[in-house]
């Protein structure tokens, strides 16, 4: 018997936002512990919230780029329950009214390089977040804390379809909605800072001969990288397989169970069983007005997108003629390092050279050094210059790389980088005079080269090194060939 992998994700992330969502208090990250609290996200009774607009509009914003429809209409529900870091006793939600719906995402389809694989996206909603629980964080003291900061903080939910089908679709798909939201500047996607979370709903297909059958659906948590994700939904698809052909249990058969992922066991832990959204008690909050939409609003937000991943993968390989793996390892950077691609390209002529100039010299410094592209210290236009130097067949690859390691390493332009390096610019005619001097000296090579033996060429060429350190070899050989020819 075979299987299929069913998996749906559900991400929250915390809005871009300076404030919370519905009182004034800062989310600047790192804080010490309840300094950014007030009587309303704290819940005291008599207290009103006020929704942050701002939110509402980062949230539009995230749903559009996601293809999902904005409701017109959407209101404000309370979740019920009791946890010591929820001091109301209940979150601010959306239930049954979410602010979008039925969108999708396209991802890269591990299976089949260069194909693409449409995940539907169930709902956006907007909710506020939970405070945080800590234990035992002193030595040796079994102690637990309750920090309110995070309390309040506007979190965008992200249901996917279960249309996943591998947990390396998910990581994908994880991979594509984060750069998605960092190209719309809706969120930081931050994951240890916690501004990016994942649940997973995993449960497997099994064909048998008497058709069909779906295990238990279960969710996964604790999940704290997309690495973990991929490993947890292997580990945990693995389980249920074995499960199943211990107990034969089907989806119905036992409630929904939440599991946690330890990272140091690599394996997932039951935790308790998923409580049924009427456990929640939802209902309307009566503190908050429905909040309705215009397509005069809708419109204003979506002038506001920008171009996004997919356009703009398609967009350098059509313009740039660069292959789609370029486009994607350069559009995958963020737009920052796509804007210094574009300058540097324009700047000096060729798309596919200025790619290959960015991948190899440029990235890799940047991996060296932990750094972003705009901490980088050769500008889009002063790479240009030397690559352009380059093209024109003035200096040879390997030097130019040397070239752009001094730029690099001194902040200066091409031209101040080859002065302090002694690399002088070969004039055209200087060359030539150097290659007619070169095989008026060596009668034997061009001999050779004469009876086809175009390898004898080769000497010249580090003859010519050797008079001029500066002589671009492939120009030499070029040159010289053409002479021996005209003889
Ligand atoms: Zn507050």
């Amino acid at each position: 018997m075979s299987y299929t992998i069913i998996i749906g994700l559900e991400v929250h992330v915390q809005l871009a936002t300076s404030s919370k969502l519905f009182c004034g208090c800062s989310t600047t990250f790192g804080a010490a512990p309840n300094t950014q609290t007030c009587p309303v996200c704290t819940g005291t009774p008599g207290t009103l919230p006020v929704m942050n607009e701002e939110a509402y509009r980062l949230s539009v914003k995230a749903a559009l780029g996601l293809n999902c429809q904005i409701a017109k209409f959407t209101k404000w529900d309370r979740k019920s329950y009791y946890y010591p870091d929820l001091p109301k006793g209940y979150q601010i939600s959306q239930f049954d009214q979410p602010l979008s719906f039925d969108g999708h995402l396209d991802i890269p389809d591990p299976a089949n390089e260069g194909e693409i694989r449409r995940i539907g996206i169930i709902r956006a909603h907007l909710e506020e977040d939970a405070g945080k629980s800590m234990h035992d964080e002193e030595a040796g003291k079994a102690d637990s804390r309750i920090d309110l900061n995070r309390t309040g903080t506007p979190l965008l939910e992200i249901v996917s379809e279960p249309d996943l089908r591998s947990p390396a679709e998910a990581k994908n798909y994880l991979t594509e909605l984060k750069l998605l939201l960092n190209y719309l500047a809706v969120s930081d996607c931050n994951m240890q800072e916690g501004s990016l979370r994942v649940d997973a709903n995993i449960n497997l297909h099994i064909d048998s001969p008497e058709g069909k059958i779906a295990t238990p659906i279960v969710e996964v948590k604790n999940m704290n990288s997309f690495r973990s994700v991929e490993r947890a939904l292997t580990y945990e698809a693995e389980r249920q397989w074995e499960i199943w052909q211990e107990t034969g249990q089907r989806l119905g058969d036992v409630p929904k169970q939440t599991r946690g992922w330890d990272e140091a066991a690599q394996i997932t832990r039951g935790q308790r069983s998923k409580e049924e959204s009427s456990d929640y008690r939802y209902f309307p909050d009566p503190d908050l007005v429905p909040v309705t939409m215009t397509d005069e609003a809708i419109g204003q937000i979506r002038e506001t997108l920008g171009e996004l991943p997919a356009a703009l993968r398609d967009r350098l390989g059509r313009e740039y003629d660069i292959t789609p793996y370029d486009a994607d390892v350069l559009v995958n950077q963020g737009r920052e390092l796509v804007d210094y691609f574009l300058t540097t390209a324009q700047g000096c002529g060729d798309g596919k050279v200025a790619a290959n100039w960015l991948q190899q010299s440029v990235l890799r410094t940047l991996n060296e050094q932990q750094a972003t592209i705009d901490q980088f210290p050769v500008s889009a236009d002063d790479l240009a210059g030397l690559i352009k130097i380059v093209l024109a067949g003035k200096m040879e690859t390997s030097r130019g790389r040397e070239v752009l390691a001094e730029m690099i390493a001194s902040g200066t332009t091409a031209e101040e980088a080859m002065k302090s390096l002694g690399i002088a610019e070969v004039d055209e005619s200087d060359l030539e005079a150097l290659c007619a001097e070169l095989i008026a000296a060596n009668p034997k090579v061009v001999e050779d080269v004469k009876q086809g033996k175009l390898k004898a060429a080769g000497s010249l060429i580090g003859q010519a090194k050797k008079k001029n350190p500066n002589a671009n070899a492939t120009r030499v050989r070029e040159i010289c060939l053409q002479l021996i020819e005209q003889m």
